[in-house]
């Protein structure tokens, strides 16, 4: 295991200021989902400036940077996601988001941010770097949606990585700690819509009509009833419909409705089994009220994030050597999703937690108008992720 030298702290030191104004530019000018090109256009001209292989429109929107150290090594990827939510921020800062509507409300812009000045550091000291270093700068997390195609366009192959980590920054954690988990450690995600189609009518006559409204409710209902009656106890799944929609007036029975919503799990089994109950559920129900329900799982959902046992150890050892044991911690099961989940199914990896809490003491939660991470916790996963790159590429 490798002591962070003087010379390494201080490439992290020096570029303190730096990291923060790049984190800074990347919030203000975010961009969502497969929309990333300013952002991507910015990798770019960094890695290349760096003197890195750069690649970009890897998986539409995707940049991949290639660094070849001047010493024999292994061959080591760090994976960072790079887009933006559809928010309206809230906050009032010199650099809040300059695009209505577009926020970084996740972090994505620090991980962004940490991840180029990581290739950076890495390149200013090429000479010492054992290995590859592949640098993966993934569009589309928000959606599921980027990490699949990148997979596809062949980035843990050529060259081929050994193993591939990266991190996430929660303002659940204070700044200074860090955190793993091994085995599954973020939840499944699967997304669904359930259209409930009846007879419409007046308001007044329920009984000449077939109500999708009383229906949908009772599905929805329902469907947590289901949750907890089909799920064993010591497991784990949570599902939330966020979207009802169906009517016009108050005295008007439509002919539709819609339901939306999520379901998270940890473990594959539950995952599937609960997906064809609620299927089947659904139309059930629909059917005792004499209607018609459709439920339809969206795209492929995200799987459970698997941390693998040995690289998960590894990385606790490692950021243990770069802060302290008194700042590095077992995480606990997150409940969010992340197609970094896709990453570790194919190659072995870790990916872990930085804390980013700001200390004002009021809730700045992730994917909310009032996100704020604070700054000083960037730093911090620099250094541990500097740390593990060097161990890992050293092997
Ligand atoms: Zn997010
Ligand atoms: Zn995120």
């Amino acid at each position: 295991m490798s002591k962070t030298t003087p010379e390494w702290s201080q490439e992290i030191d020096r570029r303190r200021d730096g990291l923060v104004a790049l984190r800074r530019d990347f919030h203000r000018h975010p961009e969502l989902s497969f929309a990333e090109r300013r952002t991507a256009e910015s990798i770019a001209e960094r890695l290349t400036a760096a003197q890195l292989e750069v690649r970009t429109g890897i998986g539409r929107t995707g940049v991949v940077g290639v660094l070849h150290g001047d010493r024999p090594g292994r061959t080591v990827a760090w994976r960072a996601d790079i887009d933006a939510l559809p928010l309206t921020e809230s906050l009032d800062q010199p650099f809040v988001s300059g695009t209505t509507g577009v926020m970084h409300a996740c972090g994505h812009d620090g991980h962004t941010a940490i991840a180029i000045t990581l290739a950076e550091i890495l390149a200013a000291r090429r000479r010492e770097v054992p290995g590859t270093a592949v640098f993966i700068f993934q569009p589309a997390e928000e959606v599921f949606g980027g990490a699949k195609p990148m997979i596809e366009a062949g980035v843990l192959d050529r060259p081929r990585v050994d193993e591939i980590y990266g991190l996430h920054l929660t303002t659940q954690a204070a700044v200074g700690h860090v955190s793993m988990r091994p085995g599954p450690s973020m939840a499944s995600a699967d997304f669904f819509d359930v259209e409930v189609v009846g007879q419409g009518g007046h308001g007044a006559y329920p009984h000449l009509s077939m109500d999708p409204i009383t229906a949908a409710a009772n599905i929805l209902v329902g469907m947590q009833n289901l949750v907890s009656r089909e799920v064993a106890a010591q497991e784990t799944a949570v599902l939330t419909v966020g979207q009802f929609t169906g009517g016009t007036k108050h005295n008007i029975i439509p002919a539709s409705a819609v339901l939306r919503g999520s379901l998270r799990t940890f473990n594959p089994r539950v995952r599937t089994q609960i997906k064809e109950r609620l299927t089947a559920y659904a139309g059930d129900i629909a059917r005792a009220y004499r209607t018609q329900a459709r439920l339809v799982w969206i795209d492929e959902g995200c799987p459970t994030v698997v941390n693998h046992e040995k690289e998960t150890d590894f990385v606790r050892r490692s950021a243990i050597d770069a802060i302290g044991p008194d700042h590095v911690h077992d995480g606990d099961l997150v409940m969010a999703s992340d197609d970094m989940s896709l990453f570790l199914q194919v190659r072995p990896g870790c990916y872990f937690r930085v804390g980013i809490a700001p200390t004002d003491g009021k809730p700045h939660p992730h994917h909310a108008p009032e996100f704020e991470m604070n700054e000083d916790g960037l730093p911090v996963g620099l250094r541990v992720g500097l740390n593990v790159m060097l161990d890992a590429l050293r092997g």
